[in-house]
């Protein structure tokens, strides 16, 4: 008996050889065939009469044939055949390039349906390349055809063809697994019915219905998977208690000696973590705040904490300056406690390293601050008690997952700056608790931003130096290292160069990208932070995180080609001291979209708007990847242009959890089922007891 989870081989017509050409395309089961949504659809039920088409656009049309093809040689190797026919409104020619055979196949006074794009020759009305059908037998024209990703050795036809033959003989095997009364709730099709209609719909309405009734599959079973995750995890238990707020009056204390006030939000979100650290359950948080909303100080709280009880704490960190910039900050702020504090990071020397090592495994390191080093082999901890991820969005699942497991289930805080809305976080973020520090610290000035066109550029220059003179620094961002002839893009290499020999020749000018050793980039940086360098001419590796209060111009090259996101980024390391503080945005694209999301920045600081708006305009392709997310990739639903059913979806999720919680009930069993299978793929185990 043949299912679903069949080789695609078992389809007539696909050998080894098409097989091998599916694999290419992901498709290896007669499943992951059903489930491979065309890219676009050819709409052939568009008919119109001759007089009413429009020019250069593809339409269908009834007509009769009115005289005898003919057909022209202007030249070797090209024939012209030419068929003239007739509707009620117009006379047209059908035209064909080298296709002379096809002339006998007409005679005059027979009725065809065709297809092509219609365009005008002098005073005649062409109908070029057309496919033509008997109007009584119409397989091609008149319907809504599939347009399917390509690889090479497979034609859309053939696709096509295999795939409508195994609609026809296997589709029945397609299990319904939405609940019913859902599915009526909802007006979705069946699921055989929004199969076929994916592929080869019946009309727009009934494809509309179909990638409705797919998409809400999709994301219902992916919600659904994440709140298990979280479920699972408020259930429990870590047996880490820490202790209560009323038995460490030192953090009081130590809120009362910092060089400032906490925002209210912060002092809320620490609560939150607070909560989460005092009981039995182990915490999954995020915390979500915008550029210098001031994270740090609330995992600084946290973590000593951990240390009133007796716990480790760690923070990893995406680069190595990041890392230094927190354990300096670290140790002034732990610097009347006794907190034992260390740096672990790829460029230390082994000697140093193996002390760190043997240290930590001896619980006599309280916070470890590091990168990715951290997570490597042969890092224990004693008991580490808290594990914390800072810009969480340059990590992976997988790596937060290995940090986590170097203790017990110990409690977990994620750190980001990359705010996304709501609806989307509960699917990025689906399996963690949100905090959202929705404040910045007082005082802190706008920071004015310009777009400007390359034209300015001398302009931006004069400024630069002046601000300079004054004893401020700058930062100058370019998307590419070294130089490229295939894009004409500004390199960081060749900007540092031109700067530093000709045009800021009385300065000092740093040049800093990811591909310089950890040691190199450290003592770029470090020159910067004491000012003895002015101009720091950088790639994006100084997007997160970076703290030099005295500089306050950000230029960015070639803005265009980054995120909104990133380039708000890239904003936040200026404004952090008392001056007025700069960003320029140097736009070199022509295009109005360019510009006009330029604008979105010079209006707003808002971080939740920005990305809310590069959303919209990039799709979340290129601002997250769902797999770096531990997601499973979406075949049919997006989250972004589906925003509205993902929506409709969250609170269905909800009321099936608040229900049946661990989807015991029969009508949720198969769904269950899916939901295993569907992260499965990505090698997430779900459990529902
Ligand atoms: P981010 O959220 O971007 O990681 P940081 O934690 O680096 O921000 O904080 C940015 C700057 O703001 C730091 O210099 C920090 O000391 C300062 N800061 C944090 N909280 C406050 C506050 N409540 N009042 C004033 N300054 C603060
Ligand atoms: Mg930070």
């Amino acid at each position: 008996m043949i299912n679903l989870e069949n080789s695609v081989q078992y389809i007539k017509g696909v050998g080894p050889k098409r097989a091998s050409k599916f694999k290419k395309l992901n498709i290896l089961t007669i499943r992951d065939l059903f489930y491979f949504i065309p890219r676009d659809y050819e709409d052939t039920t568009d008919f119109k009469s001759i007089g009413e088409a429009d020019l250069g656009e593809k339409s269908s049309h009834k007509v009769e044939v009115i005289g005898k093809p003919t057909v022209l040689r202007p030249r070797a190797k090209l024939s012209i055949l030419k068929v003239p026919v007739k509707d009620d409104s117009s006379n047209a020619q059908l035209v064909w390039f080298n296709q002379e055979y096809l002339k006998n196949k007409f005679r005059i006074g027979q009725s065809l349906v065709v297809n092509g794009k219609v365009s005008r020759n002098g005073m005649e009305i062409q109908i070029m390349n057309p496919v033509f059908e008997n109007p009584e037998k119409m397989k091609k024209i008149g319907s809504i055809n599939p347009i399917y990703t390509l690889t090479e050795g497979i034609s859309n036809n053939e696709i096509t063809k295999i795939m409508r033959f195994a609609i026809k003989e296997y589709v029945h095997l397609l299990e319904e697994y939405l609940p019913l009364d859902l599915k009526s709730k909802f007006n979705l099709l069946s699921i055989e019915e929004a199969v076929k209609n994916i592929h080869f719909p019946k009309n727009n309405l009934l494809l509309e219905k179909a990638r409705k009734t797919l998409a809400f599959q999709e994301l219902l079973t992916l919600q659904l998977g994440l709140f298990t995750i979280k479920n699972r995890n408020l259930s429990d238990e870590n047996t880490i208690i820490f202790k209560n707020s009323a038995d460490t009056p030192e953090i009081d204390e130590f809120i009362k000696k910092l060089p400032f006030n906490l925002t209210n939000a912060q002092i809320r979100v620490f609560e939150e973590i607070e909560k989460d650290m005092e009981s039995s359950k182990q915490m999954n948080r995020l915390v979500q705040g915008d550029v210098g909303s001031g994270k740090t100080i609330v995992a600084v709280l946290a973590m000593f904490k951990a240390s009133l009880s007796g716990y480790q704490s760690v923070m990893m960190a995406p680069t190595e300056i990041l890392a230094r910039q927190h354990f300096e900050a670290l140790n002034q702020f732990y610097s009347e406690l006794d907190i034992k504090c260390e740096l672990l990071v790829g460029s230390l020397k082994p000697k140093d390293k193996g002390k760190i090592l043997e240290e930590l495994s001896l619980g006599n390191i309280d916070v470890l601050i590091g990168t990715h080093a951290i997570i490597q082999d042969g890092v224990d901890f004693k008991n580490l008690g808290l594990a914390i991820t800072d810009e969480q969005h340059r990590f992976g699942v997988k790596q937060r997952a290995v940090l986590t497991k170097k203790g017990r289930n110990p409690d977990t805080i994620v750190m980001t700056a990359t705010p996304i809305p709501r609806t989307l976080a509960l699917i990025i973020y689906g399996d963690l608790d949100i905090s959202i520090i929705d404040e910045l610290p007082p005082g802190r000035k706008k920071i004015e931003t310009y777009a400007v066109g390359k034209d300015l550029i001398q302009r931006m220059n004069e400024f630069i130096r002046k601000q300079i003179e004054e004893g401020r620094q700058a930062y100058i961002v370019c998307p590419l290292i070294e130089e490229s002839d295939a894009l004409r893009v500004n390199s960081a290499e060749e900007l540092y160069l031109d700067f530093k020999e000709r045009i800021f020749k009385e300065f000092n000018v740093g040049l800093l990208h990811g591909k310089m050793k950890a040691t190199e980039k450290d003592m770029i940086m470090e020159k910067f932070k004491q000012n003895e360098i002015q101009i720091l001419v950088s790639t994006t590796v100084i997007e997160v995180g970076v703290n030099v209060p005295n500089s306050n111009i950000m230029a960015v090259y070639n803005a265009e080609r980054f995120g909104l996101a990133q380039l708000h980024q890239l904003r936040g390391r200026v404004g952090r001291g008392q001056y007025q503080s700069y960003c320029i945005l140097i736009n070199e694209s022509r295009k109005n979209t360019s510009m006009e999301r330029m604008r979105i920045l010079q209006k707003s600081d808002d971080g939740f708007e920005i990305s809310e708006k590069d959303l919209e305009l990039r799709g979340p392709g290129e601002f997250f990847g769902t797999r770096q997310h531990g997601i499973p990739e979406l075949k049919v639903a997006n989250l972004i242009s589906d925003i509205k059913i993902l929506k409709v979806v969250q609170s269905e999720a909800n009321l099936i959890i608040e229900e049946d919680p661990r989807l015991k009930l029969d009508k949720h069993k198969k769904l269950k089922y899916k939901i295993k299978t569907m992260f499965k793929e990505i090698d997430r185990e779900i459990t529902f007891n």
